[in-house]
C-alpha cells in the first residue's frame, strides 16, 4: 500500500495554480486587483506573447515591508481578512491569500517592492517556487511584479493555454474592464512595446469609454443611475436604436468587481426586449452597488462569477431602472436626432431653435415653434391613442389638441406649416418625408406595429387590475404535475392581468374569462404557450413578460397591417408614431424610421443645398 504523505508547499501552490491562474489573463487580473487593494493611482500592465512569456503589472500603491513581501508569497498570507466572519463583508478584492503563493510556483516570479517608510526597495525572485535571491533594489513607492515563463515548470498546464492572439485578447479585455471601473486610477496597457491603451485619470465612466473604447461607443451611450435601500445603479447604456450582434459591450460589475451574471444578462434583455430586435445585445456598461453581505463572491475559486442572496430583488431593480432609462431617453429625440442649433428670441428672451431661412415657413404662424419638434409626451400624447388609427376621424384632431395650437406636424405634399412633409413611397412600406433638417425614411410597417403595440399596452396597462371579459363557455385545462405546479405558482399574477381560473380538482383548471386584450378563442392556447416557456425556464416565467411577448405577437401579426396603406394613412401613422413612448423602434426592436440629415446630404455633394 503506497504511503500516505503530505505535499509540500511547492506542491500544493502548483495544483492550486491551476485553479486561481489558469491562464495568463488570470495572472494580470490578480495582480490588477492587489494593486488596487494597495490603493494604487496608476497603474501599468505590460505583456508579451500573450502573457505567456512575460507579463508585468506595477503600481504606485501602498508596497510592501521586506518582512512583508517574503511573507506574501506563503500560502493563506494576507492582510485583508483575519476570520472567516469577515468574509461577509469584504471590501478588497483578494483575501483569500492564494495568488501570489500560486503565481509564484508556476513562473519567474519577480517581486520588487518599497513602502512609503523604506529607504530602500525590496527585490525577491523565485523560480518555480523556489527562492533565488532576496535582496535590496532601488526602486520609487509601490509594487512591480513581473512574472515569466509562465507554466513552463508545469508542462501539463502550458498545454491548455491557447494561442498567443486569444491569450492576448483576454489579457486586454480584463484590462480594459478594471480601467473601467476605475476611472479615477490611471492605467496603460502596453503589449511587446506597443501601448494599448494609456488612459490618464477621467472624470466618469464615460470619458473612461471614450478613452479606451474610443469616440464611437462613447457616443451612443448615455448615462443611467438608480438606487433603493439596498441597491444603487450607474452607468452608460445604449440609446435607443442601438444594438450590436454580440454580447462584448455588455460589461457588468458589482461592487466594481466584473462579473458574469445571469441574473444582470437577463434582466437587460429582458429590459431591451423591445428595444433591440431579437438576437442582437444592447451596449450597456452597468455597475451595481450592493451591501456585500447580500452577495456571495466566494462561488468561483477565480471569483467571476457572483450570486445575489435576493436574486429577484435585483433582476426587478435592474429592470425597473432600465425600462425607465429607456423611455426617457426614447423621449429625447435631440440625443439620436441631429442636433439642433438654438438661438436667442428677442421677443420672448427664450432659446428657440435656430432657423435657416428656407425653413421659415414652417414656423411663420406656429406658436409652437419653440420647442417644434419635441416628442414629449407630456405636451403633446393624448390619453390612450384612439384604437383605430387609421379611420378617418382619428386623425381629424391627431394634431393632439383641437384649437390649432399645434402646427400640424405632419403634412401632405402641398403643406407648408409641418415638422415632416409627405413625399412619395417609392417602394412597398417605405415612405419618404422631407424635414427641417433632412429627409426621413419611414417604414410604414413597422410603425404601425408600433402604434399597435403600444395602444395593446395601454389597454393592457388600463385592464390590469381587474377588467377581464368572459369566455362564453368556460373551458377546462388538464395538466401535468410540472405545469400544474408551474401554473399553481403563476395563478396570483395571471389573476392579476385579467384571467379568471380556478383550480378544481387534481391537475384540472377551469377557466371562466381571460383580460380584454386577447381574444377569448385564444385563451388557452395564451395559457398553454405560458406553460410551455414557463417548463423551459425552470418555472421562472413572469405572467407580465409574457403578456408583453403576446403583445408583440399580436401587434405584429395583426391581418389587418397585410394591406397597403394609402399615403393618407402613411401621414397619420407617422403622426401617431410620433406621440409613441417610443416612436423609434418597432416592438421587435427594429428602425421605423431613420433620418438622413442635411448635412450629410451636402457633404456628399460637397456643397450647400
Ligand atoms: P490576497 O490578495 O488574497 O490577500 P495575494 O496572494 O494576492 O492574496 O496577496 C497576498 C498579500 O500580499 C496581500 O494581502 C497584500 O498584503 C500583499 N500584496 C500583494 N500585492 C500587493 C501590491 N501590489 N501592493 C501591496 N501589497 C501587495
Ligand atoms: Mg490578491
Amino acid at each position: 500500500m503506497p504511503e500516505i504523505r503530505i505535499l509540500t508547499d511547492r506542491v500544493a501552490n502548483q495544483i492550486a495554480a491551476g485553479e486561481v491562474v489558469e491562464r495568463p489573463a488570470a495572472v494580470a487580473k490578480e495582480l490588477i486587483e492587489n494593486s488596487l487593494d494597495a490603493g494604487a493611482h496608476k497603474i501599468e500592465i505590460e505583456f508579451r506573447n500573450g502573457g505567456k512569456s512575460y507579463l508585468r503589472v506595477e503600481d504606485d500603491g501602498s508596497g510592501m515591508t521586506a518582512d512583508q513581501a517574503l511573507l506574501s508569497l506563503e500560502r493563506h498570507a494576507t492582510s485583508k481578512i483575519r476570520k472567516a466572519s469577515d468574509l461577509n463583508e469584504v471590501q478588497t478584492f483578494g483575501f483569500r491569500g492564494e495568488a501570489l503563493p500560486s503565481i509564484s510556483s508556476v513562473s519567474r516570479f519577480l517581486l520588487r517592492t518599497r513602502t512609503k517608510k523604506g529607504q530602500e526597495g525590496n527585490e525577491i525572485f523565485l523560480n518555480g517556487g523556489k527562492m533565488i535571491h532576496v535582496k535590496d533594489c532601488g526602486m520609487p513607492v509601490g509594487t512591480r511584479i513581473e512574472v515569466s515563463h509562465l507554466f513552463n515548470s508545469v508542462p501539463g498546464r502550458r498545454k491548455f493555454l491557447k494561442t498567443e492572439a486569444t491569450e492576448s485578447t483576454h489579457i486586454i479585455h480584463l484590462a480594459k474592464l478594471y480601467a473601467l471601473a476605475h476611472p479615477q486610477i490611471e492605467f496603460s496597457l502596453i503589449e511587446s512595446g506597443r501601448t494599448i491603451f494609456r488612459s490618464p485619470v477621467c472624470k466618469d465612466t464615460q470619458e473612461r469609454v471614450r478613452e479606451i473604447f474610443g469616440k464611437g461607443l462613447a457616443d451612443v451611450l448615455a448615462p443611467i443611475t438608480n438606487r433603493t435601500d439596498h441597491l444603487s445603479l450607474h452607468g452608460l447604456v445604449g440609446k435607443p436604436g442601438q444594438s450590436r450582434s454580440t454580447r462584448k459591450e455588455m460589461l457588468f460589475f458589482v461592487n466594481r468587481r466584473p462579473v458574469e451574471s445571469k441574473t444582470i444578462t437577463y434582466a437587460v434583455l429582458e429590459a431591451y426586449h423591445t428595444y433591440a430586435p431579437k438576437g442582437r445585445f444592447p451596449p450597456a456598461i452597468l455597475f451595481l452597488t450592493i451591501n456585500p453581505e447580500l452577495v456571495d463572491v466566494n462561488v468561483h475559486p477565480a471569483k467571476r462569477e457572483i450570486r445575489f442572496r435576493d436574486e429577484f430583488k435585483v433582476r426587478s431593480f435592474l429592470i425597473e431602472s432600465l425600462l425607465a432609462r429607456n423611455k426617457e431617453l426614447a423621449y429625447h429625440t435631440q440625443e439620436s436626432a441631429p442636433e439642433i442649433q438654438r438661438e436667442l428670441d428677442r421677443e420672448t428672451g427664450l432659446m428657440v431653435p435656430q432657423i435657416d431661412s428656407n425653413a421659415q415657413e414652417v414656423y411663420k404662424n406656429d406658436q409652437d415653434a419653440k420647442n417644434p419638434i419635441s416628442l414629449n409626451p407630456q405636451s403633446t400624447r393624448e390619453p390612450g391613442v384612439g384604437s383605430n388609427l387609421l379611420t378617418p376621424q382619428e386623425s381629424k384632431d391627431s394634431s393632439g389638441t383641437t384649437d390649432g395650437r399645434y402646427a400640424k406636424r405632419i403634412g401632405a405634399r402641398d403643406s407648408t406649416n409641418t415638422i415632416w412633409r409627405f413625399l412619395d413611397r417609392p417602394h412597398g412600406d417605405l415612405a419618404v418625408f422631407s424635414s427641417i433638417d433632412g429627409i426621413i425614411y419611414f417604414h410604414a410597417r413597422a410603425a404601425y406595429e408600433r402604434v399597435r403595440f403600444e395602444q395593446l399596452e395601454d389597454t393592457f396597462q388600463d385592464t390590469k387590475n381587474s377588467d377581464s371579459q368572459s369566455l362564453l363557455f368556460p373551458e377546462s385545462l388538464e395538466l401535468d404535475g410540472i405545469d400544474q405546479k408551474n401554473l399553481s405558482q403563476s395563478l396570483a399574477a395571471l389573476r392579476l392581468v385579467g384571467f379568471e381560473l380556478e383550480e378544481f380538482g387534481r391537475n384540472f383548471f377551469r377557466v371562466e374569462g381571460c383580460p380584454q386584450w386577447i381574444d377569448p378563442g385564444e385563451t388557452i392556447r395564451f395559457l398553454k404557450d405560458f406553460l410551455e416557456i414557463a417548463r423551459e425556464s425552470g418555472g421562472g416565467m413572469n405572467p407580465e413578460r409574457f403578456a408583453k411577448e403576446a403583445l408583440v405577437k399580436k401587434a405584429t401579426n395583426e391581418h389587418s397591417y397585410q394591406k397597403v396603406f394609402s399615403d393618407d394613412e402613411v401621414i397619420r401613422l407617422a403622426e401617431t408614431l410620433l406621440k409613441c413612448r417610443n416612436p423609434y423602434n418597432c416592438p421587435k426592436g427594429k428602425p421605423t424610421f431613420y433620418e438622413i440629415p442635411r448635412r450629410d446630404i451636402e457633404n456628399r455633394f460637397r456643397r450647400n443645398l
